[in-house]
């Protein structure tokens, strides 16, 4: 930076503003153009791809300079907090004209990603939470706004892991640091979910402050969500009115999912594309207003544990279901609710206008229609609903009364209030009418007096009325009462006294009508302001039902079914399926999968081998056990489930790379999480655990783990795995059950069927594979007795190379190994017999029939 003192006095002001927001763009209001200088010009040239110019380019050191014209200003800011920068904006807050020398700038407001009202970043069905993060004691207070819709909520966490789950559910972009948090904490967070950080030290105690945070009970929550509120105040610097009193929260409340879970389940973002397509957020998501897509994805985050609280959802869920015409009637109104939540957010804000007033009114309106719907259906599961839903007749009836139809998008160029509304602005709007009827007097008295025809009374900003006269018709005007005004190519335009003096009596009214309109449009603002709370109450209210019946169209699109929740640890999916790969290849592609643990079994075994289904079927059950805890029916035909507390995963590849950590590391990490923290109520999911490492290290460990769940977790387990060794465990683990995935001779290929079945997977399947691709029978053969030797748990050395003669009769142990035993090839027989029964051809008598053959030959 330059020294000071050789600044000009401009200068020297922005230098001094800028100083006090040092991590931010600040946009330097200059006449008609923001100015960014130094280095903010040099990146943001950059950054928006603007010409780079200077100041003072004759100086020795010429001070860079780049700047945007202020009315496309806001494109330019939403780019640049959208990459995760701050800008601040600097006006001229003295009008120029009244000021001598400089005028007075202030910083009005530092948009930043966790404050941005509307623009790209702020997309319709997504929340943005600006998130602050207090530390004390080891314990962390977290605490969340939406500046758009108002919520307000604060939780106390125990540990860094924690920290990054929540942050990572809220997708939050900023996070305001409130006091020292752990550097290790603030790297972990800004490299994987690439949050940027803020900082509020301390809060002025305020009446506002005080009452959003009343009902807090802790310390450390309140520490944050006051210096959160600060922030907030400090950077927006105007009304916080539609804030919410502060929530607090538990995560223990909610079924737990750590950020790595998440993340593989693809519940709101695909692993591949990073969107919504291809996730659990994209199949459920028949939401009709956008305020019930955002609960959604609430839901979707924390998913419940508290068995009544699901029954009420699945109640509500099964009574849509039972009322199609109803649903319909439903889904209709839910249409034409606009976003109530973010319309109170900007009433307070201020940013309202009469085509937003107007929206308000007509979402308002489908209230009484809602209602009547869900009273129609109601068998006491929507009392609640009912009770909460308030139609707010109040603020149809004002809106009504005040708001034009054909209100503009401006509020301070009138036509905005309706006539009738006050009585003033009618008698100004009387006056606007009979002036137009006026001046139309006028243009026919001179016409009449001067005798030229085409003599016009006309208007335009600079000048005002005037009488236009071609120039042709000049010599018929008569001299004095006419004062020229201004000369065009081949007219003259006059003005008179008698046209002043209308001219006065026209434009006051006009000024003082879009004053009063104003001022009257800003009175109802002021009215629907105070109904905040209870649109705010309202809207969540919609958006519940609005969830529950995206729920209801879901679950009989694809014929879910409702989930039997128990207290016995019992799990009992028949013919479940993946959601979203069911969608994605179609019913008919999709084979359906059982999981089936009773209360004593812990762990199910899978064996088979890679792309035969595994990973999907434990994604399966992940999907189906937060269905279920969300409140939606799942997709099987028939589900008994426990309720679990928590899901831990480890499926797939990992993609942590960013990190900086090996795969097996990662691997390690997140299966200690799971070994630390499940309880006998968690649901765990390893896929191919040990992977990562040499065979017999990642074998053993594999085993060492798969004792360690069972004999100290006691969490229900799938895990799966393609060291066949392990099915052993079944004889010495009495709660461990081992499942593989079927798979049959088709045409000389192998064909995974996708199906789960009882017992072990058959070990050789690799060299049955290398068998149907044609490799010689001696390499088969001296294949398989390696693979034998290996069991027995040696190696096999060259002397012990088969003889021409030995090998025959390996051949026929090896048949017996083949995957093809009897069994499965009786099994593949009597799949394909069922495969080419046509059921819809056959009468029950000829299925019974057809069964009890099939039954015979087995
Ligand atoms: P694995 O974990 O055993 O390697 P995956 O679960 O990744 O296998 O599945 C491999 C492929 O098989 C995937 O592309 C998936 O779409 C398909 N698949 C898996 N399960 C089923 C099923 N039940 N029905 C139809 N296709 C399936």
């Amino acid at each position: 930076m330059p020294q000071k003192t050789k600044n000009t006095p401009m200068m020297e002001q922005y230098l001094s503003i800028k100083e006090q927001y040092q991590d931010a763009f600040l946009f330097y209001r200059l006449g008609d153009f923001y100015e960014l200088f130094y280095d903010d010009a040099l990146k943001v040239a950059q950054l928006l791809e603007l010409t780079l110019t200077s100041r003072n380019k004759n100086a020795e050191e010429p001070i860079p300079m780049c700047g945007v014209p202020y009315h496309a200003a806001s494109n330019y800011i939403d780019i640049l907090v959208e990459q995760g920068y701050k800008v601040a904006i600097c006006e001229q807050v003295e009008d120029p004209k009244t000021t001598k020398g400089m005028v007075k700038r202030e910083v009005i407001q530092l948009v930043t990603p966790g404050t941005l009202m509307e623009g790209k970043g702020v997309s319709a069905k997504e929340n943005n939470f600006l998130t602050a993060l207090t530390f004390a004691n080891g314990k962390y207070g977290l605490s969340y706004v939406d500046l758009t819709t108002g919520e307000l909520c604060s939780t106390t966490l125990n540990e860094q892991e924690s920290v990054l789950n929540e942050a990572s559910s809220l997708q939050t972009k900023e996070i305001v640091l409130t006091s020292d948090i752990p550097e290790s904490l603030k790297e972990t967070l800004k490299t994987r979910l690439g949050v940027i950080f803020s900082t509020q030290k301390d809060y002025e105690p305020n009446a506002e402050f005080q009452f959003l945070i009343s009902e807090l009970s802790s310390d450390l929550e309140k520490e944050a969500t006051a210096k959160l509120l600060q922030y907030l105040s400090l950077t927006q610097k105007r009304s916080l009115d539609h804030i919410q009193k502060a929530q607090s929260y538990q995560v223990d409340h909610y079924l737990k999912m750590d950020h790595y879970s998440k993340v593989n389940l693809e519940l709101n973002q695909s692993i591949r594309t990073g969107k919504k397509h291809g996730t659990l957020l994209w199949l459920l998501d028949e939401t009709k207003t956008a305020m019930g897509g955002r609960l959604l994805k609430q839901w979707l985050d924390r998913p419940l544990i508290q068995k009544s609280a699901i029954l009420k959802r699945q109640d509500q869920v099964a009574s849509l279901l039972n009322a199609f015409f109803e649903r319909e009637d439903l889904k209709e109104a839910l249409t034409k609710v606009y976003d109530l939540e973010r319309l109170a957010g900007r009433v307070a804000f201020g940013n309202v206008n009469g085509r937003d007033l107007l929206q308000l009114k007509s979402s308002l309106e489908q209230v009484p229609a809602i209602r009547a719907i869900l009273q129609g259906i109601d068998q006491g599961e929507w009392n609640d609903t009912l009770n909460d839903m308030e139609p707010m007749e109040d603020l149809v009836e004002l809106i009504g009364q005040a708001i034009s139809e054909e209100a503009p998008v401006s509020i301070t160029e009138g036509n905005v209030i309706k006539d009738g509304f006050d009585e003033q602005l009618d008698k100004y709007r009387e006056a606007m009418r009979n002036g137009k009827q006026w001046i139309a007097e006028l243009e026919a008295k001179e016409r009449k007096k001067t005798g030229i025809k085409n003599l016009k009374v006309g208007y335009n900003r600079v000048f005002g009325y005037y009488i236009e006269i071609t120039k042709a018709n000049l010599a018929n005007l008569e001299e004095g009462t006419y004062e020229r005004k201004q000369t065009l190519a081949n007219a003259e335009r006059f003005i008179t006294p008698e046209l002043k003096e209308l001219e006065k009596l026209i434009l006051e009214a006009e000024e003082q009508s879009v004053d009063l309109e104003y001022e009257l449009f800003l009175d109802v603002r002021k009215k629907i302001k105070k109904a905040i709370d209870r649109l705010q109450h309202l809207a969540k209210t919609i958006s519940k039902t609005d969830v529950l019946q995206s729920f209801a169209v879901i679950s009989e699109r694809y014929q879910y079914v409702r989930p039997e929740l128990n207290d016995e640890k019992e799990l009992n999916i028949i013919e479940g399926r993946h959601p979203v790969v069911e969608k994605v290849l179609g019913s008919q592609e999709y084979i359906p999968n059982t999981v089936q643990m009773d209360q004593q079994t812990l762990i199910l075994l899978i064996t088979g081998p890679n792309m035969s289904g595994k990973s999907t079927y434990m994604r399966q059950l992940a999907l189906t056990v937060i269905l279920a805890q969300m409140g939606c029916f799942v997709p099987a035909q028939s589900a008994v489930m426990p309720i679990f507390d928590r899901i831990f995963t480890r499926i797939g590849a990992s993609d942590d790379l960013i990190a900086g950590q090996s795969t097996f590391m990662v691997e390690m990490m997140e299966a200690n999480q799971a070994l630390l923290h499940a309880t006998p109520n968690s649901l765990v999911l390893f896929d191919e655990l040990g992977r990562g490492t040499a065979t017999y290290d990642g074998m053993a460990l594999a085993q060492a783990i798969i004792e360690y769940i069972h004999q100290h977790v006691g969490a229900k387990t799938l895990f799966s795995t393609h060291y066949h060794e392990l099915t052993v465990l079944q004889d010495e683990l009495p709660q461990l059950k081992n499942i593989h995935v079927g798979a049959v001779e088709k045409d000389g290929e192998l064909v995974f069927l996708h199906k789960m079945m009882e017992g072990p997977a058959d070990k050789s399947y690799g060299i049955h594979v290398a068998k149907i691709a044609g490799l010689p029978e001696d390499l088969l053969n001296r294949a398989d007795n390696i693979l034998q030797a290996l069991e027995k748990g040696k190696t096999l050395q060259n002397q012990e190379i088969p003889s021409e003669s030995s090998a025959t009769e390996k051949q026929e142990t090896n048949q017996q190994l083949s995957l093809f035993s009897e069994d499965s090839e009786l099994a593949s027989d009597v799949v394909e017999q069922l495969n080419a029964l046509n059921l819809m051809e056959m009468t029950p008598l000829d299925a019974l029939n057809k069964l009890y053959e099939l039954k015979q030959s087995v």
